[in-house]
């Protein structure tokens, strides 16, 4: 069989670094010399405790995590996590602040409303079709978590930076930005991810939390839906999504040790961003939707012309070997998205193929 591959621009699941996939790929049916795969071994083996604690150890690091911080592994997607949010952190009066920018908050909110929590949507970016990120927000005074996403995946718009909520705790959604950039971990109560977007896998949920919220999380709940089982469990109260796990280990190793970092990846992100955004920019052609100062570096949403040279560009790109440049299908148009494990070589790539298809048109 050919390992030929394509220049892969999905949004999820999504591109995994070439030297990871190598890695899985060479160590699989004898992991570490125990004479099994990593997917074949037990959960509670000295084999997996280092596996998920070297995951901890090195998500502690990149973020620049203190002790009061816990890294969990939850199974359920980003998408469960929109409502053991409310679950644990939204009773006895407690009530939070949400900001909507789009598909992803607008869940998150709709998890809340269905659990009858009281929360208030502090600012909305639903007037110009969710293509901006709001400024100048009056958050609730007291509330427990601000929830946002920090980048709209569909709509290709990411917070540039955190605005001051006189103290109340961000919550974030980074399915599709996490460690793609530094954090001043400051500001936040909770972060957490999807992993199959920069980090791994589907099939597991990075979780972030910090203690003073984990201390006034609902206990009365079941087992699987409240954060302290798994805090106190190190995520391995059932059995944990071992592969998942284990490739995020790789992938977050990968970070460290061939790309230097967070700052260093960052550095490599925005250069893959401004290359594309710069060239459509310039085209007259190419029009970026999202507005200028909320641009995502993660997802690069573009429309043609017409919806015709649209479907034709998709296709012929498609057939040249570049993948997954149909926009998401609630909102048409194209998107490239360009996270940490996409190459330069492959934005660039892309790019030559933008110009030769605007010149035939
Ligand atoms: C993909 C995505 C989700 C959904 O994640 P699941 O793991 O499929 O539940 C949620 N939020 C954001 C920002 C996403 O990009």
């Amino acid at each position: 069989m050919s390992d030929k591959r394509i220049f892969n621009f999905n949004a999820g699941p999504a591109a995994l670094p070439l030297p990871v996939l190598k890695e899985i790929q060479s160590s699989f049916l004898n992991y570490n010399n125990c004479g099994m795969s990593v997917t074949e071994i037990s959960h509670r083996s000295k084999y997996f405790d280092d596996i998920i604690n070297d995951a901890v150890a090195r998500t502690k690091r990149l973020l620049g995590l203190d002790d009061r911080f816990h890294v969990l592994f939850i199974q359920g997607g980003a998408s469960l996590q929109f409502a053991m949010i409310p679950m644990n952190f939204l009773n006895n009066g407690k009530k939070a602040d949400y900001v909507n920018t789009g598909t992803w908050s607008t869940k998150a909110i709709k998890e809340a409303e269905i659990l009858k929590k009281d929360f208030n949507v502090a600012a909305s970016s639903e007037d110009k079709d969710f293509s901006y990120i709001p400024e100048n927000i009056k958050f609730t005074e007291n509330a427990t978590y601000v929830h946002i996403t920090s980048n709209n995946t569909i709509k290709g718009t990411q917070w540039q930076e955190f605005p001051d909520t006189n103290g109340v705790p961000f919550i974030a959604d980074m399915s599709s930005d996490i460690m793609s950039r530094p954090l001043d971990m400051e500001k936040f109560g909770m972060i957490y991810a999807g992993a199959q977007k920069n980090i791994g896998p589907a099939g597991l949920c990075m979780v972030i939390l910090r203690d003073d919220l984990l201390s006034q999380a609902e206990e009365n709940l079941p087992s699987m839906l409240k954060y302290s089982t798994y805090s106190s469990k190190n995520s391995m109260y059932n059995t944990p999504p071992c592969f998942g796990i284990y490739t995020v280990q790789l992938i977050l190793k990968w970070l460290e040790e061939e790309i230097g970092g967070l700052a260093a990846m960052e550095k490599r992100n925005v250069s893959k961003a401004e290359f594309l955004y710069d060239f459509i920019d310039a085209s007259e052609f190419y029009r970026a939707t999202a507005e200028k100062n909320s641009r995502s570096l993660m997802n690069v949403t573009f429309r043609l012309p017409t919806e015709d040279l649209e479907k034709d560009f998709i296709a012929k790109a498609a057939a040249e070997g570049f993948g997954g440049l149909k926009g998401h299908r609630s909102v048409g148009g194209c998107r490239a998205s360009i996270y940490n494990a996409t190459e330069p070589e492959a934005v660039e790539a892309l790019v030559k193929f933008m110009k030769s298809f605007k010149k035939e048109n």
